[in-house]
């Protein structure tokens, strides 16, 4: 059965409202939010589809991308269909608790609403290893606590960052993208 898909939208640079701060949504979720955690959901997991061509893939997506400043973020992250690390749309987090320890993608981070092309996007971003986060589980329906590390913890963390209006360029030393600093753990 062919499905008909209605392609999203994905704000990127230098468009301002990258730049604004989201505001949390009502719990329980009203229908349009419903609508748009399900839209997260299909777009983000059809990126990562083998051979698909309409989005460059993701793991990660959070409603300012699409323009909607709403505390409301989706991430899937896996080692294939049958191995799930992390999937669900985090509703109104907060940031609880963090460690001190800090890491960072040896490669640096990507964002879909930055074009490969943007200037000054390659080097550390710097990111707790582990951080506490209190929000609600669209898949469990309820308020939770993750407590996330690693490549996990930064993805919540790019994501979070969205919320608040940063985008992971802010993070990098532009006159040393990659220097390490000695307690920098990189993966
Ligand atoms: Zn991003």
């Amino acid at each position: 059965m062919e499905v008909k898909r209605k392609k999203v939208h994905i704000v990127q640079l230098p468009q301002k409202v990258l730049r604004e701060k989201s505001k949390d949504v009502p719990w329980p979720l009203i229908q349009e939010d419903i609508e748009l955690a399900e839209q997260m959901i299909d777009h983000i997991d059809y990126s990562q589809e083998e051979n698909q061509t309409m989005y460059r893939p993701g793991v990660g997506v959070a409603a300012v991308q699409y323009g909607i400043l709403k505390n409301m973020f989706y991430v899937n992250v896996n080692e294939g269909k049958d191995k799930i690390i992390f999937r669900d749309v985090i509703i109104n987090p907060k940031v609880i608790a963090f460690s001190e320890e800090k890491l960072a993608l040896h490669h640096g981070e990507g964002c879909l609403s930055v074009k490969e092309s943007w200037p000054n996007q390659e080097g550390f971003v710097k990111r707790r290893k582990t951080i506490k986060v209190e929000g609600y589980s669209y898949f469990e329906k309820k308020k939770k606590i993750w407590t996330v590390s690693g490549y996990v913890a930064i993805v919540f963390q790019h994501e979070l960052d969205h919320l608040q209006g940063k985008l992971f360029i802010d993070h990098i030393d532009n006159k040393k993208p990659w220097f390490k600093e000695k307690n920098l753990i990189t993966i």
